[in-house]
């Protein structure tokens, strides 16, 4: 029998983050010892008391389905959380999702039609892309890699990059794959832009929670005149360190909910029951847990671009999320696929962020073992860019 597949499975790829730690642990299957710094999922357990609740919560048999759009103490608990960023929801304007991908797959399917113009800031993270592609959307990109992944300067090209057809416009701040934190003058640069031709912005904010420095970051949404058109997105993946929990969610006008509802209604129902009931806890009682492993993470960030810089190769410095650009060769893909085939360091190629010539780190390791990484990709002459 042949098999028939959809265009739109064919317009898209497998995304190169899971594919590339994939093959990492393919070779250590082998016995092969890789420092696997591909995929991005913090290295720490989940904090102990939001096991603990979800042990409660099975125990108490929270095993049954839940209202779709989530149980409402945890629509609640993220309305609140919001309010304190200065978003104004209420918890009917709350999707909780089995992760935030699944809620960034929903916005998408709900608000991108086949020919509708979708603006990506590059590097822009790997599913942007082919969730629009499912969606039959088009893409226009505007890139910030001549900026040092700064997107204010950058405003000017977004300007002649969006237009009255952009539908839907992703902003990620701190962002996968550079780590970079959005100042308030991009943020209302966006907003302007956004006013002007009237467009939707998803405002990724995922890593909201490690942020560096003593930074500060400003919610889109919160900004006069965006409250309406910002789908705020997050999830416990990376602030809680729970990737494997599956848990996400979005926030937006109701009627965008009401509708996304639909696709989740018939998709996935809704999310695990007593993982939301962990949910919960994670967002009212785990602020310290939280603040010490962004401050693992900062630690780490110093060693890399200290390290990094003893070696003779200067990076941009992340101010947020567990990521760097590491200059490489212009062909990141070969130069990705030696890293692993002879230094054994797995590591996702830029040009899968549609910015060639990089290769994103993800730091979330031990500082021995990312020594260890650039050991080994120095005594290969992979350090610096044409290495
Ligand atoms: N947005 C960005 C920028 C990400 O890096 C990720 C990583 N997985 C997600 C969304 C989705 O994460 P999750 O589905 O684990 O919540
Ligand atoms: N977002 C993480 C990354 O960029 C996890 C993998 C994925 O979901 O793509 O590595």
């Amino acid at each position: 029998m042949t098999l028939e597949f959809t265009d739109r499975v064919e317009r898209v790829s497998p995304s190169a983050t899971l594919a590339i730690s994939n093959q990492a642990s393919a070779l250590e299957s082998e016995g092969i010892d890789v420092v696997d710094l591909s995929v991005g999922e913090p290295d720490f357990d989940t904090p102990e008391n939001i096991k603990d609740a979800a042990r409660t919560a099975l125990a108490a048999g929270e095993t049954g389905y839940t209202p779709s759009p989530g149980i409402p103490e945890l629509r609640e608990a993220i309305a609140e959380k919001l309010r304190a960023d200065g978003l104004d929801h209420s918890a009917e304007e709350v999707m909780v999702t089995p992760g935030g991908k699944q809620a960034l797959y929903e916005v998408f399917q709900t608000l991108v039609d086949g020919g509708d113009e979708v603006a990506l800031v590059d590097p822009a993270w790997v599913s942007y892309e082919a969730m629009t592609k499912l969606a039959g959307g088009s893409l226009t990109r505007v890139d910030t890699t001549p900026y040092g992944f700064r997107l204010e300067p950058a405003l000017d090209d977004l300007q002649t990059t969006v237009s009255d057809e952009t539908e839907l416009l992703v902003v990620n701040s701190p962002g996968n794959p550079h780590g970079m934190v959005y100042t308030d003058d991009a943020l209302r640069g966006v907003r302007d832009l956004a006013v002007e031709h009237d467009i939707t912005v998803i405002s990724d904010e995922i890593y909201q929670r490690v942020i560096y420095d003593g930074r500060e970051m400003t919610s889109l949404g919160s900004l006069p005149g965006m409250g309406d058109r910002t789908v705020t997105l997050n999830g416990f993946s990376k602030a809680y360190a729970m990737t494997g929990w599956r848990l996400g969610y979005f926030a937006g006008p109701a009627e965008l909910v009401e509708q996304a509802g639909t696709v989740h209604g018939h998709s996935v129902s809704c999310a695990t029951n007593f993982v939301q009931h962990a949910g919960v806890e994670a967002l009212r009682n785990t602020d310290e847990t939280v603040t010490e492993m962004t401050a693992a993470f900062e630690r780490r960030r110093d060693m890399l671009v200290a390290e990094l810089a003893d070696r003779g190769v200067e990076v941009p410095t992340p101010e947020g999320a567990f990521y760097l650009m590491l200059p490489v060769d212009d062909d990141d893909q070969a130069w990705c696929e030696t890293a692993i085939g002879e230094a054994h360091v797995a590591t996702v190629p830029g040009s899968a962020f549609g910015t060639p010539g990089y290769a994103r780190i993800s730091y979330a390791n031990s500082t021995e073992r990312l020594k260890e990484a650039l050991d080994r990709l120095d005594e290969r002459g992979l350090l610096g860019a044409g290495a």
